[in-house]
This record gives C-alpha cells, structure tokens and sequence, in this order.
C-alpha cells in the first residue's frame, strides 16, 4: 500500500488545485485520481487491460488505497468499447449498447450521463427496456471514465516472470514492471496464452472449464452511407436466414452526425471469413447486406479475434489459492455474462477480493 492516500482528495482539474474531501467515498463518481499517480513501475497491482473490466478493479483498488498501473496494448482506452471516425461520421464498433441491473453500475453510469458522457437511448427495438450509450460514442465514455487513471496504452505485455515475491512484467517496448499482484483482464484464451508462454500455467490449478473456454469471431464493417437506411435505429435479423447479428444507424443513435452504420456479422459467417483477405472479406460481406444499406461513400472492415463468450464461466472472477503464492487474478467477461456490466462487476469483484490478499 502507497503511504499516503492522496487519492482520498477530489482533484479538481479548473483551478488545478487538489481540495480534500470530507467523505471521499460519497464522491466516488467524480474523484479524479492525480496525475502524479502514473508512471509508477513498482506498484502494489498491476492490471493488464483497459477495458471496462481493467478499469473497474482500478478505480475499486485506488479507493481501497493500493498503488497499481494498467497496462494495454492498444493505442486507446476501452477494449471492446470502441469507436472509430470515419470521415465525419462517428461509429461504435464494438459493444452497441449496454443494460444495467446492479445499483453500483447504475450509480457509475448515472455519473457519466450527469457529465454528459452517456445516454439512454430510447428506441422501440429495446421493448422498453433502457439501454446506455456512450454520447458521443463509446469510446469517449471509456476515456470519461479512465480520467486520471494510472493507464499506459500501447504496452503490450508479452512476459512474466514471478521471483522473490514480486511479479516482473515485460512489454513488447522493452518497459519492465514489477507488482505483488497480477490481475489479468483480457479474454481467458489471451490471458492463458500469455502464462503459457511464461511457462506459468502449471504453477495454478485452474478449473478444467479454463481450458475449454471459447470466443466467438466478430466481423464488422463500419459503413459510411449517403443516407439514413430506411429501418429504423437498430436492425435484428429475428426469424431471417441473414449472415448478421445486428445493424446499428450510428446517426439515429445520436453520436454521428452523418450518416453511418456499423454491421456486426453472426459467429458463423465471421469464422467462416474471418482468415479472408480484406479485399475479399469486404466484397463478401458487403455484398451479403448490401440489400438493406443506403448507397455506401466508405466501407471499413474490422475483426474482433475474440468477441463474446456463449458459455461464460459461472464465477465472478478468479483469485489463486490463499495458501500460495503467486497473487494472481482473472476477471473480464469471460466470467458472468459476456457483457459490459458483467465485465465491470467481475472487475470490481477481483478488486474487491484482491483488496483483503495484498
Ligand atoms: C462486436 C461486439 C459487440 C458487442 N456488443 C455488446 C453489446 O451490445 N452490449 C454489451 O453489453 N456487450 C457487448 N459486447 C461485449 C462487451 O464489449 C464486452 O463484454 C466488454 O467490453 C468486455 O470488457 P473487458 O474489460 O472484459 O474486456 P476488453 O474490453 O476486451 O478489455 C481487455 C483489454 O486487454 C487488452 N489486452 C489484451 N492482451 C493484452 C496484453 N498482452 N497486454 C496488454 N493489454 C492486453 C486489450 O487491448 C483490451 O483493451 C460486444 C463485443 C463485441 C466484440
């Protein structure tokens, strides 16, 4: 633990001044964590991944008075939660929407919309049942949400090593790091990929399901189109022999302001041209919805190698035995429901059991 709690303060980013906060938890939903927090190589936690996940853990971990850095490989905070600029045009291309059910999530989500960093959206295709959005796009509610933390993007971490207690964390741009407590928030495939390679697997009795746990393929075009679709917000192929899971008019939405709609395609056609070419991907695949999009200006193609779990494992997260060492961790959405309020409980939980390990 870090000896002083500087983050117990509410940061207030105007003035630049750090004023203290009589009840610091109260004001859970608007701390900012201080910038002098980042940077710090030698940390109570280290957490791989920036997805809602990682940055759930981080925020419970921070208030609990840990130290820690979240490392990720990509070149933005979010994961799966992800928008992309085409042109003028805005559009999710990853996770669409999401649900709330637990009054902890609620309550994070109600700070992001009082900040105007999400929004319900209200469209008949939901039957009534309320469904958030990032307002301008989801990637832009998860940096919202990531404001302060301690996170480095473009980190890959490709080796681990556990030596005198300490975890040692390598990334692919030569950066070594070392933490009491590894919590590992990517897909499981990945995260056991990466322990295999460190020759790490045997050390953990993992529950056998581990290690039969799958991804499904996603293939997304990101559609920049001259006009609105004649369909209204969001398109399900319900009862419809289709090649995809679900159409979304990116400008109904109210995050483009043109015309754009993103195309996710089911798990069987992805894996079936998931190892395409992207001239021949997108001729397929465009080709196979073109009749229910407007004239297309620009198309994109996108892969998502490990997009959601059909049989997610019945667990909140994942802790190693309390009676061995090292301290390492699962959670993400591998684990309840591969969702995003799921992934971010199971962060939170991970956190939470971490907390009373360190
Ligand atoms: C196409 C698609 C549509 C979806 N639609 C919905 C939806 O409508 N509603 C809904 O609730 N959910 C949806 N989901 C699921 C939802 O997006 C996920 O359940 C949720 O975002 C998972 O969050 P996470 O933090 O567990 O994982 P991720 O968001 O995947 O975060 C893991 C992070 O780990 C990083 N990482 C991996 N390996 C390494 C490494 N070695 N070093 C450093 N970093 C690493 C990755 O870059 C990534 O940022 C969708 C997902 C996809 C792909």
């Amino acid at each position: 633990m870090i000896s002083q709690l500087p983050y117990i303060e509410v940061w207030y980013p105007e003035n630049n001044s750090l004023a203290s906060s009589p009840s610091p938890l109260k004001h859970e939903s608007v701390l900012y964590f201080p910038s002098y927090l980042k940077h710090n190589t030698s940390t109570d936690v280290l957490i791989v991944g920036s997805g809602i996940a990682g940055l759930a853990a981080a925020r419970q971990l921070l208030l609990s008075g840990f130290s820690l850095v979240v490392l990720d490989k990509g070149r933005n905070t979010g994961g799966r939660m992800a928008s992309r600029h085409v042109a003028n045009a805005l559009i999710d291309h990853g996770a669409q929407h999401f649900s709330v059910r637990d009054p902890w999530f609620q309550e994070w989500v109600d700070s992001a919309i009082q900040a105007g960093a999400a929004k319900e959206w209200p469209t008949a295709a939901f039957n009534a049942s309320t469904r958030y959005i990032g307002s301008q796009g989801m990637r832009n509610l998860m940096q919202f949400w990531a404001e302060g933390l301690p996170i480095e993007q473009n980190e890959q971490v490709v080796n681990l090593k556990y030596e005198a207690d300490l975890w040692q964390v390598e990334t692919q741009s030569g950066k070594n790091y070392t933490c009491k407590a590894l919590l590992l928030t990517q897909p499981l495939p990945q995260a056991l990929q990466l322990l295999q390679h460190a020759q790490l697997v045997d050390q953990f009795s993992f529950p056998a399901d581990f290690h039969t746990l799958t991804y499904t393929h996603c293939l997304a075009l990101l559609c920049r189109t001259q006009q609105a679709p004649n369909w209204d917000s969001v398109l399900y192929p319900y009862g419809v022999q289709e090649p995809f899971s679900v159409m979304v008019d990116n400008l109904a939405k109210g995050i483009s302001k043109e015309p754009a709609i993103s195309v996710h395609f089911n798990a069987e056609c992805s894996l079936e041209h998931y190892e395409d070419s992207e001239e021949q991907a997108l001729a397929f695949l465009s080709g196979a919805v073109k009749h229910l999009l407007p004239p297309v200006i620009e198309m994109i193609l996108t892969r998502w190698r490990y997009s959601q779990t059909e049989i997610p494992l019945h667990m909140d997260c994942w802790l190693s035995p309390e009676t061995s060492l090292p301290l390492l961790a699962f959670a993400g959405d591998s684990f309840r429901a591969s969702r995003v309020e799921s992934a971010a409980l199971s962060g939170r939980e991970a956190a939470k059991q971490l907390a009373e390990r360190i």
